[in-house]
C-alpha cells in the first residue's frame, strides 16, 4: 500500500504533462507562465485576481510602467533587467502589447554614486551625458536615452491572451496556504509562489520582511506623450508616457503600509505641481481634473520595479524550473 502510493505520487503523470503551477496573475505570474508555456511546459495559475482586473491587492494593475535601471543592484538583478528591456523591445512591435519606445530624460540631484543607476547605458540605446546647458540648474547631472513603457491596462489583458493562446490555464481563486495548492495539484512537483503581497498572509509563508507601498498616478490626456521624466532624489518625481492611450502619468509618492484604495487628492496635487516643475512642457501648471518532493520557487516582493525585472526574473524562473524538473526525471 504504501509502495503503491510512493509509486502512484512518483509516476503517474509523466514528466511531459506535469503542469507547473504557479500561484499569482500579476506580471510576475504571467510573464513566467509566458515564458514557461513558450518553452514547452504545462502551466495553471491560481490567482484571486486575473489580467484586467483592477483592486489594491493587484499591484500589475497601477504601474507607470516604465523600465528604467535601477540602483544599488546585484549584477544578476541587473541582468534580469538587461533580459526583461530585451523581452519588451520586441514586443514593442506589436501595438496590442501596450509596449511603447520613448526618448527619456533622467535627472539627478547629486553625484551618481559608484552603483547609480548610470550601468544601465549598456542596456538602453542613445545614451548619452546631458550637458549642463540642457538641465535645469538645480540638478548636479543628467542622462537622455531610449527607453520602454508599458501600459498596463493594456499589457495585462494582452499577455492574459497570450497564455491562454499557448495552452496555459488560469484559475480564479484565493487560497489561504501553499498547502491548499498542493492539495490542489497533489501531480504537480514544481510550484511559483508570484503572490506579492500575498506572501505576508499565506499561512504557511507568512513573510514579515514583505509590505505594502502604496503608490497613486495621476493621469493626464496629452498629445506630448513621447518623452518620460524622472527625477531621482529629494523629490521623487515622474512623468512616464502611453503613447499608445495619448496621456502621461504622473506620479512619485511612497507611503508604505498604506492600504488605503481612495484617491488622496492632496497627493494628486502636489503630483501635479512636481510634475509641472520638472517637465512644464508637458504638464500645465493646472491640468484639467482629469485625474517535500516538491520544489518551491519564491518569486515575489518586487516593491517599486516588478514590471522593470518581469521578464528577466520569468527567464531565471524558467531555468530553475527546468533544473528543478531535470532533478525529478533524472533520479
Ligand atoms: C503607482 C505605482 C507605480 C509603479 N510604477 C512602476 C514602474 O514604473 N516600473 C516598474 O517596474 N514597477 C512599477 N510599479 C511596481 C509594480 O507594479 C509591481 O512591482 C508589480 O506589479 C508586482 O507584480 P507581482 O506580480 O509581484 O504582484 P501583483 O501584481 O500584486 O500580483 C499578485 C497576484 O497574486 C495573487 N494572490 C496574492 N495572494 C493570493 C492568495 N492568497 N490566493 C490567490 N491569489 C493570490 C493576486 O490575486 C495577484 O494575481 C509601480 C507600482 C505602483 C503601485
Amino acid at each position: 500500500m504504501g509502495e503503491s502510493n510512493r509509486v502512484r505520487n512518483t509516476f503517474e503523470v509523466p514528466f511531459a504533462q506535469r503542469t507547473v503551477v504557479i500561484l499569482g496573475a500579476g506580471i510576475i505570474g504571467c510573464a513566467t507562465a509566458r515564458q514557461l508555456l513558450q518553452h514547452g511546459f504545462s502551466v495553471v495559475l491560481v490567482a484571486e485576481f486575473l489580467p484586467g482586473d483592477q483592486d489594491i491587492y493587484y499591484a500589475s494593475a497601477w504601474a507607470g510602467a516604465a523600465w528604467h535601471a535601477a540602483g544599488g543592484i546585484t549584477a544578476d538583478q541587473r541582468y534580469y533587467q538587461a533580459v526583461t528591456h530585451r523581452v519588451l523591445l520586441k514586443m514593442a512591435q506589436d501595438p496590442e502589447s501596450g509596449v511603447s519606445v520613448v526618448d527619456a530624460r533622467e535627472y539627478l540631484e547629486q553625484e551618481p554614486a559608484p552603483d547609480s543607476a548610470v550601468w544601465g547605458k549598456t542596456v538602453v540605446s542613445k545614451f548619452r551625458e546631458l550637458d549642463p546647458t540642457e538641465y535645469p540648474s538645480n540638478f548636479n547631472c543628467g542622462w537622455a536615452y531610449r527607453t520602454l513603457v508599458t501600459d498596463p491596462t493594456r499589457h495585462m489583458p494582452y499577455l492574459g491572451k497570450r497564455i491562454t493562446a499557448l495552452g496555459g490555464k488560469f484559475i480564479r481563486r484565493r487560497v489561504e496556504s501553499l498547502h491548499e495548492l498542493y492539495e490542489m495539484f497533489p501531480d504537480s512537483r514544481v510550484f511559483i509562489n508570484a503572490s506579492g503581497l500575498g506572501s505576508k498572509t499565506l499561512a504557511d509563508v507568512q513573510d514579515d520582511r514583505c509590505f505594502p507601498e502604496r503608490g497613486q498616478n495621476v493621469f493626464l490626456r496629452t498629445h506630448r506623450c513621447n518623452t518620460l521624466y524622472f527625477r531621482n532624489g529629494k523629490e521623487y518625481t515622474y512623468v512616464i508616457p502611453r503613447p499608445l492611450s495619448q496621456g502621461v502619468v504622473l506620479g512619485g509618492v511612497k507611503e508604505r503600509d498604506n492600504l488605503s484604495p481612495e484617491v488622496d487628492l492632496d497627493i494628486a496635487r502636489d503630483e501635479i505641481a512636481r510634475a509641472h516643475r520638472l517637465a512644464p512642457d508637458i504638464v500645465p501648471e493646472h491640468p484639467a481634473d482629469d485625474v517535500g518532493c516538491r520544489t518551491l520557487l519564491s518569486a515575489y516582493g518586487f516593491g517599486g520595479g516588478g514590471y522593470a525585472f518581469s521578464y528577466g526574473v520569468a527567464d531565471a524562473l524558467l531555468k530553475m524550473v527546468e533544473q528543478a524538473e531535470r532533478r525529478n526525471v533524472i533520479v
